[in-house]
């Protein structure tokens, strides 16, 4: 049983950045607008998540830690339509197979919190405001091969800031800190959207960019795309969104590139932000652990209509 969930762990956690994605996951499905995360030696030695969500309530807490408990979906119909980030209940379990975990939570109206350590069951109270935090040490302690192919601390944090900034983009709304080491690293504080995307990807970006808006039916797509003359050598500025959830779709990516086709030579990479928004029946975000994939219903439909709305934005032909 440990192994299979070490074999499954394998297939969420990759590295420091894997645990802060779900942590902070976790801490918007509980309805946080507050999420600090603080690191030691690139999340390899710690990462702590502190939020002010709803909080888990103390019977909850031990369920909380096991392979496919999850308080988020009570019905595989349920799987069609899902609205929050998590669904598979398997990231706190995985988390747990390969490093030290603890959760200390305190649930909305509980007298006081709880801390459970995963490795032993033990719980005791503890003192926290509302919310919970989740503490992960040791990543990938007991298993030293997959250890050994983290990189250094600076590009383990680099990794997990980029995991929290695509969090941020979408979510203007939640504030977010990231400390590493004691020092601050990042603060986002709570704002609208577009003053989120100035925070996040700087003022270079905003002035490079052009305003996104296209809609047709329920499906709408906005965001801001680079000008050609912004493109980079790297493919480190793409940032898709499909009903709120960060993807990395071949699909999409290849509408945005078509757009660019006749401005853009050589490896150059356009940068953008583009949030979709479809219904949830035409879209299955179901496909991986990661979740970091899906599949629409209807791919050509959204490639073209992609292309168009980049198009207009940067007032380029339709070709
Ligand atoms: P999932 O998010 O897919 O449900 P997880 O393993 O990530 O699975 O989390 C398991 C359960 O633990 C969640 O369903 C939720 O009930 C609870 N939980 C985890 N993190 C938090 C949090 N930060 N705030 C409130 N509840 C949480
Ligand atoms: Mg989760």
């Amino acid at each position: 049983d440990e192994l299979i969930s070490q074999i499954a762990a394998g297939e969420v956690v990759e590295r420091p950045a894997s645990v802060v994605r779900e942590l902070v996951d976790n801490a918007l499905d509980a309805g946080a607008t507050q999420i600090q995360l603080k690191l030691m030696a690139g999340g390899v030695r710690a990462i702590v998540v502190e939020d002010d969500g709803l909080g888990i309530p103390l019977e909850e807490l031990p369920l909380a830690l096991k392979r496919h408990a999850t308080s988020k979906i009570r019905s595989l119909d349920e799987l069609e339509s899902v609205a929050t980030m998590g669904f598979r209940g398997e990231a706190l379990a995985a988390i747990s197979s390969v490093a030290e975990m603890a959760v200390l939570s305190r649930f909305d109206g509980a007298p006081h919190a709880h801390r459970l350590d995963a490795r032993s069951g033990e719980l005791q109270p503890a003192a926290r405001a509302r919310g919970t935090s989740v503490e992960v040490r040791e990543l990938f302690f007991s298993t030293p091969a997959r250890r050994k192919f983290l990189k250094t601390d600076a590009t383990e944090l680099a990794h997990c800031v980029e995991a929290v900034r695509r969090h941020a983009l979408a979510r203007p709304d939640v504030g977010f800190t990231i400390w590493h080491e004691g020092k601050l690293v990042e603060q986002w504080r709570a704002a609208s959207s577009e003053a989120r995307l100035k925070d996040v990807l700087g003022e270079d970006f905003m002035a490079e960019s052009r305003p996104v808006f296209a809609e047709s039916g329920p499906l709408r797509i906005y965001g801001r795309a680079g000008l050609p003359e912004a493109a980079r050598s790297r493919a480190d500025m793409q940032y898709v969104y499909v009903n709120g959830r960060y993807v990395r779709d071949k699909l999409i990516a290849h509408g945005i590139r078509s757009a660019y086709e006749d401005v853009l030579h050589g490896h150059r990479q356009p940068c953008y932000v583009l949030f979709i928004e479809i219904a949830p029946d035409r879209v299955d975000v179901n496909v991986h652990p990661t979740k970091i994939e899906v599949r629409f219903r209807d791919g050509r439909e959204i490639h073209q209509k992609v292309r168009y709305a980049v198009q207009d934005a940067l007032a380029l032909s339709r070709s």
